[in-house]
């Protein structure tokens, strides 16, 4: 018997489900449904500033009253730490990663510096490329900052990456095969001095460790997809199929976020919203 597609639903416990979530969800129930598939949930909430417990109980309900079922366990990703820490010890190891010392705002002043004029390279989610000189510290030197307590990122040098990995590509739904740009996102941030991981580190190990073999996701991830085939060439992990779907927009033509409460599924459903009227909602028939 071949084994059956693994598909999966990965919110962050950061606020309530929206419409843009609903889709995602009913996209990956429906396509497991359509396919024998297995379907699986995961809680990505390694942001422990941003996520609470009461978030994660508020998805499981909105996702049991959407008429929805998963299989459990739930991966919680706050609870498999030691498996980001093996990926990123792994990467260390072949040389792909150094820490750097600027916070956010001094970067943004190097940034400003190097071009007045607003030029610098930035990018897919808007933040500059990785300006300084962290690459090029002494390896003495790095000890003795980490040792003395500094805040560090600890960042990926993308040229290393891609001389190793060469070019990359990926398969997205309807549209084939598609070209991997992650020199888009500069050496970027694997980890950091108070966070263990990062969303692009934990989501490829938590993909493969899951055995998932379709991801469907918002469009505004797309980029991130190139990074994410990175890892997974380096890391020697198999890639997904993708399926990058459209994103639900508000009437300001913004992509919906968790503080806009009128599209929180349980706003809606609390006005009388049926489970069929968010489906229709979110464009879905
Ligand atoms: N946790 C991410 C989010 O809520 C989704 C990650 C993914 O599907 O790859 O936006």
């Amino acid at each position: 018997m071949p084994t059956p597609p693994v598909f999966r639903f990965a919110p962050s416990p950061n606020g309530y489900l929206h419409l843009g979530h609903a889709l995602s969800a009913f996209i990956n129930f429906d396509s497991a449904q359509k396919t024998g598939g297995r379907m699986l949930l995961r809680i990505e909430d390694i942001d422990a500033a941003r996520c609470r417990p009461e978030f994660e109980t508020a998805i499981a309900e909105d996702l049991a009253w959407l008429g929805l079922a998963w299989e459990q366990p739930v991966r919680r990703q706050s609870e498999h730490i030691g498996d980001y820490k093996a990926a990123l010890d792994k990467l260390d190891a072949l040389g792909l990663v150094y820490p750097s010392f600027e916070s956010r705002a001094e970067i943004e002043k190097l940034v400003t510096e190097r071009d007045a004029n607003g030029g610098w390279p930035r990018d897919p989610d808007g933040a500059p490329l990785y300006p300084g000189a962290g690459k090029s510290l002494a390896s003495a030197e790095r000890k003795r900052r980490i040792a003395a307590g500094e805040a560090y990122a600890l960042r990926l040098d993308m040229a290393a990456a891609l001389a190793r990995a060469g070019p990359l590509s990926w398969r997205e739904g309807e549209e084939g095969s598609i070209l991997a740009d992650p020199a888009a996102w500069g050496d970027v941030v694997l980890a950091r001095k108070d966070s263990p991981t990062s969303y692009h580190l934990s989501v490829v190990v938590d993909d493969a460790l899951q055995g998932v073999t379709h991801v469907a996701r918002g469009r505004d991830l797309y980029p991130s997809t190139g990074v994410h085939r990175l890892l997974q060439d380096i890391l020697g992990l198999p890639a997904p199929f993708y399926r990058h779907h459209r994103l639900i927009l508000d009437s300001d033509g913004r992509k919906l976020s968790k503080s806009n409460r009128s599209t929180a599924i349980r706003e809606l459903r609390a006005a009388g919203a049926t489970p069929s009227d968010i489906r229709r909602m979110t464009g879905l028939a």
